[in-house]
């Protein structure tokens, strides 16, 4: 795969570069970011960062989100109305537990972001609903060409 838009390098991380970068993660990250996991609602450590900056992804580091797209949705989740980059944010038909929903991932490395949903505001009308720990805040996106963060466990409280 080849750059995106925004200049950011998509291929998928190499066995040895997904392996360190998997091996920084807790368990709850784990569950949620390789195992399609959903954090408990009004938990996670990014839903009320008002910060400005970009929100990349936990695993690889790819800006996925900018803080100006993020709004208070109501659901406990932090949620935002368009991407950073729409190639950055890969969507899976997804029908588990009796529904139909479009579950969204990182397009460089496959980690489980969340899901969107049609019932945003103008005037994208989407819902991008994350999970906080698939998520890590930088107050800058990082340059282009760099590999997976590496990324501390939390972002601000
Ligand atoms: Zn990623």
């Amino acid at each position: 795969m080849g750059r995106s838009a925004s200049g950011y390098d998509l291929s998928p991380l190499t066995a040895d570069a997904r392996a360190a970068a998997e091996a920084t993660l807790t368990p709850d990250e784990r569950r949620v970011i390789l195992h399609q996991g959903t954090e408990r609602p009004f938990c996670g450590g990014l839903l009320k960062n008002k910060e400005a900056g970009v929100y990349v992804c936990r695993l690889c580091g790819l800006p996925l989100f900018r803080s100006g797209s993020k709004f208070e949705s109501g659901t406990g989740w932090p949620s935002f109305t368009t991407p950073y980059d729409p190639a950055h944010v890969a969507e899976v038909v997804d029908d588990s537990h009796g529904m139909v929903r479009t579950e969204i991932r990182c397009a460089r490395c496959d980690g489980h972001l969340g899901h969107v949903f049609p019932d945003g505001p103008a005037p994208s009308g989407l819902r991008y609903c994350l999970n906080s720990v698939s998520l890590a805040f930088r107050t800058e996106p990082p340059p282009p060409g760099a590999g997976p963060s590496l990324a501390p466990a939390t972002g601000p409280a």
